[in-house]
């Protein structure tokens, strides 16, 4: 038997439920009857794609959705369509996955990295209105880890300043601030179907935006510079296929069926969670969520030491008790092939100290049954208190 590095049998010997989980009979069929038709291409007149658009428009709160071929693009098409280019500078968080900023860079555009919030850890308000230029055309707020950005003091800043708000939603399907969905709240909103998210077909993305001249310029970037309902060898502007398939939009459109049941699992393993570990005394907790979280797809979960910890200590000490977490993210502005691309880093003191003290439950475990949220406490306990 594996020892666990506090010595004894490990706390959790059951493996975490997998991810993506098994497919099911909705999803079966829906691929089968794709592949059978032939229309496996979203031009050939199947709609499947066009189902899954006008859901995720739905679900968003708004009109018009484009799906792309995964987020990254579904960002560089947002900010694109949206007018972003080259000598344009596009505020984006510090703590946040890579392709926030490398969407930019594929526009042309400059990414200006700036700090977190130093309590929720998502974008700074405060420090985004601090790195406003005379180039700054837009901000793109991440939903981190499920949990929605702060969206109206962004939103009211972006209107001072006449800036283009465009939101990160690889990570939160389903979430709502103040009661309204996310995807809807900026001039677009970009949702991730990449392996590890929330709804995945292996990869995918799909652009959800409210205004008709931002889904037709959208649309055009996805489609070849096509104009909407127009020649097919007609290419009014420059743009690329960026499309998704049927097939892959055959494996989404019925998992959102069961979307909000999952998130309901989640948030009761994360309520769970949270009661097991004030119940243990630990120096540890849930990363609060930002104001006006109303819905928190819990994507992953973010946990904080109140005490210093020899972090890479704590992972592996965890990971022998059967319980594998993840350092999450470094800082943005420390990844030097961005800044010699051109991204400029102002000074981020908050998500550098993130980066350093918290530690990730994996969305595949915050599916498991919430009473075994104990193995996270239990296991915990035993590492910080030897
Ligand atoms: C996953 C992710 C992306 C990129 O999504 P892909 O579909 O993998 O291109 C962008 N931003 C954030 C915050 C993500 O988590």
């Amino acid at each position: 038997m594996t020892l666990a590095i506090h010595g004894g049998a490990p706390v959790r010997t059951a493996p975490w439920p997998s991810w993506p989980p098994p497919v099911d009979d909705a999803q079966r069929k829906l691929v089968t009857d794709v592949l059978e038709s032939g229309l496996w291409g979203a031009t050939q007149g199947g709609s499947v794609v066009s189902d899954l658009t006008a859901a995720f428009a739905a679900l968003s709160g708004v009109p018009y959705g484009v799906a792309v071929g995964n987020a990254t693009l579904g960002l560089f098409a947002a900010l694109r369509g949206l007018g972003v280019g080259p000598g344009d500078e596009v505020v984006i968080p510090a703590y946040t996955f890579v392709a926030s900023a490398t969407s930019v860079l594929l526009t042309g555009a400059t990414p200006v990295i700036v700090d977190v919030d130093p309590v929720d850890l998502h974008l700074s308000t405060a420090a985004v209105e601090a790195a406003i230029t005379s180039r700054t055309t837009a901000v793109m707020p991440v939903h981190l880890a499920g949990s929605p950005a702060d969206m109206d003091p962004i939103n009211d800043l972006a209107a001072d300043y006449g800036l283009v708000v465009v939101e990160d939603a690889a990570q939160a399907h389903g979430a709502t601030y103040r009661g309204r969905p996310i995807g809807g709240l900026g001039d677009a909103g970009v949702y991730s179907f990449q392996a590890s998210k929330a709804m995945t077909a292996g990869e995918g993305g799909l652009i959800v935006c409210r205004e008709e001249s931002a889904h037709e310029a959208i649309w055009s970037v996805c489609n070849l510079g096509r104009k909407l309902g127009g020649q097919w060898y007609g290419h009014p502007t420059v743009g690329w296929n960026l499309r998704l398939t049927e097939i892959q939009a055959a494996l989404l459109l019925p998992w959102l069926d069961r979307l909000e049941a999952e998130l309901d699992r989640r948030e009761a393993f994360c309520a769970a969670l949270e009661r097991e570990l004030a119940a243990a005394g630990l120096p540890v907790g849930l990363v609060p969520q930002p104001p006006g979280t109303t819905r928190d797809s819990r994507h992953l979960l973010m946990l904080r030491f109140d005490t210093p910890i020899d972090r890479s200590f704590v992972l592996s000490a965890m990971a022998a008790e059967g319980v594998p977490l993840d350092s999450g993210y470094p800082p943005l502005g420390t990844m030097s092939a961005l800044t010699e691309a051109g991204a400029r880093a102002e000074p981020c003191p908050a998500t550098r100290a993130a980066s350093e003290s918290v530690v990730w439950v994996r969305q595949s475990m915050l599916m498991d049954d919430p009473a075994r949220a104990s193995d996270i406490a239990e296991a915990l306990a035993k590492v910080l208190q030897g």
